[in-house]
């Protein structure tokens, strides 16, 4: 059985590396009919944020990413769901407690009593003879005798692995390939702290192995502190899970991805109005491609897609033009009536009365233009209420003052008396006609109606918009124009 983890620890909201992590991480399980699971790893006290963890779950349930087990959200509220639980570090301490006693045993690991004063001092001078830095072993060879008066004591320890000095360890990375590290480069990693807490690399062991983990899909950042894992799982005897470490998110600059460049949080770009299906379908091109030319993936089409062997050892570059891209084909995709109801909380958050106009229509006049959900509710703010304009913008280039009135004039006297439903389509062949009927061109009555009933220069057409305002608040609006000028 295919089990898969993402593995947060709960510092602040859901990165978009994160996010990326997660979903190749559940559409491999998916793909292969497995299991996909949440597992929190708080043990790191100190950089704990609150309501972050309800904060990264609430990213979950917006990308539609479905959690098979572990920590997640039931009617909103955190919960646990499985047999291999608790899956909160914080709630397993007596789980370490009891494998670190394994490894003490064997002799795979011992207290270390360094003070910090040494382990600062013995890193100086490391650094000033240019020597690799690391623990030095000290405490490696302390007799039973000996660490038994100095516990006794009440001397304070951290305990170490005590990592193999000779050979190398090899990953077999299934994005990278074969990778090995020279064992007398690893340090002997502190697993337990001297809070008696697990550290991440003892922690993460332990649990993927009893948590049946059978791919551990993460951030290359990880691949360096891998062999340390690899090393642990021989020291149980277990069975290591096989590994996919995915390449680092850039910007176009070449950058790491982070706040001082730009927005990384899921939660930003829900903000934004981006949609869940275009950011998820954006997001797994960040370093997968089908390897043809299509563009357009369902999450669903994405499960039965994705594999390893298309994704890529390179960089992937964060290119927002291209989210947007995304996100506006989405958008021009979706009914009227659907994206009205998506924009839905963006109104409300704008606190717009939109009960005097036919929502879908509205929306649909950005259906084309607009790159996010939140565009779409500021660009047709002017439906709800017109704001103040100079009256010289009414004027189109090739007219004057005299002329738009006379024109807006004949216009409103035209609309007024114009049969038939008031609808884009009659209002569109209608007025064309007329126009030409008239001698006038298009630019003499268009512009001028466009200015008055949007209060813009750029905006999206006219007879669209009259006819989502309808046929009294579009002669309104004309009207003023007319008493402007
Ligand atoms: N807690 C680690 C993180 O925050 C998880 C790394 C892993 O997946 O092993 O990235």
């Amino acid at each position: 059985m295919i089990r898969t983890r993402f593995a947060p620890s709960p510092t602040g909201y859901l990165h978009i590396g994160g996010l990326r992590t997660a979903l190749y991480a559940y559409l491999f399980a998916k793909k292969h009919e497995g299991k996909f699971l949440i597992r929190i790893e708080d043990t790191d006290r100190e950089r704990l944020v609150e309501d972050s963890l309800k904060n990264i779950l609430d990213s979950f349930v917006w990308a539609n990413i479905s959690i098979d087990e572990g920590v997640l959200l039931d009617n909103n509220e955190i919960t646990q769901k499985g047999d291999k639980g608790p899956y909160i570090q914080s709630e397993r301490l007596e789980i370490y407690q009891e494998y670190i006693k394994i490894l003490l045993e064997k002799n795979d690991a011992y207290h270390c009593f360094c003070t910090k004063e040494r382990l600062d001092e013995m890193r100086k001078n490391q650094e000033e003879n240019k020597l690799a830095t690391g623990y030095d072993g000290h405490c490696r060879n302390l007799t039973k005798e000996e660490v038994a008066s100095k516990l006794e004591a009440g001397e304070k320890s951290v305990i170490r692995m005590k990592m193999p000095k000779e050979g190398i360890t090899v990953i077999d990375d299934l994005i990278r390939g074969k990778v090995e590290f020279k064992n007398e480069l690893i340090d002997d990693q502190v697993l337990i702290k001297a809070d008696g807490f697990p550290t991440y690399h003892f922690a993460v062991v332990v649990d993927d192995h009893l948590m049946e983990i059978s791919h551990v899909v993460r951030g290359e950042e990880w691949l360096a502190s891998t062999p340390k894992h690899i090393n642990l799982y021989k020291m149980f005897g277990w069975e290591a899970p096989e590994f996919a470490h995915l390449s680092l998110l850039i910007n176009e600059k070449k950058q790491k991805l982070s706040k001082r460049h730009g927005d990384v949080s899921v939660v930003d770009y829900v903000k934004k109005g981006y949609l869940p299906e275009a950011f998820v379908n954006f997001i797994a091109f960040l370093g997968w491609n089908p390897g043809d030319d299509r563009e357009f993936f369902t999450l669903e089409e994405l499960e039965k897609e994705f594999d390893f062997d298309k994704v890529g050892k390179a960089p992937a570059v964060f290119n927002i033009e291209k989210l947007n891209w995304y996100n506006k084909q989405y958008i021009m995709k979706m009914s009227k009536e659907e994206l009205a109801k998506r924009c839905g909380s963006f109104f409300q958050e704008k606190n717009v009365d939109i009960s005097k106009f036919d929502l879908a229509q509205v929306v649909g006049l950005e259906q084309g233009r607009a790159n996010t959900l939140l565009e779409i509710v500021e660009n047709t703010s002017f439906i709800f209420s017109l704001s103040e304009y100079d009256s010289t913008m009414l004027v189109w280039k090739k007219s004057d003052r005299e002329k738009t009135k006379a024109n807006l004039e004949k216009t409103i006297e035209f609309l007024e008396n114009l049969t038939g439903e008031w609808n884009r389509e009659n209002l569109e062949t209608t007025i064309l006609n007329w126009i030409k009927e008239q001698e006038l061109g298009n630019g003499d009555v268009l512009w001028p109606m466009r200015v008055a009933l949007s209060g813009l220069r750029n905006s999206p057409g006219p007879l669209e918009i009259a006819s989502v305002l309808g046929k009294t608040e579009t002669l309104n609006r004309m009207q003023q124009a007319v008493d402007k000028i």
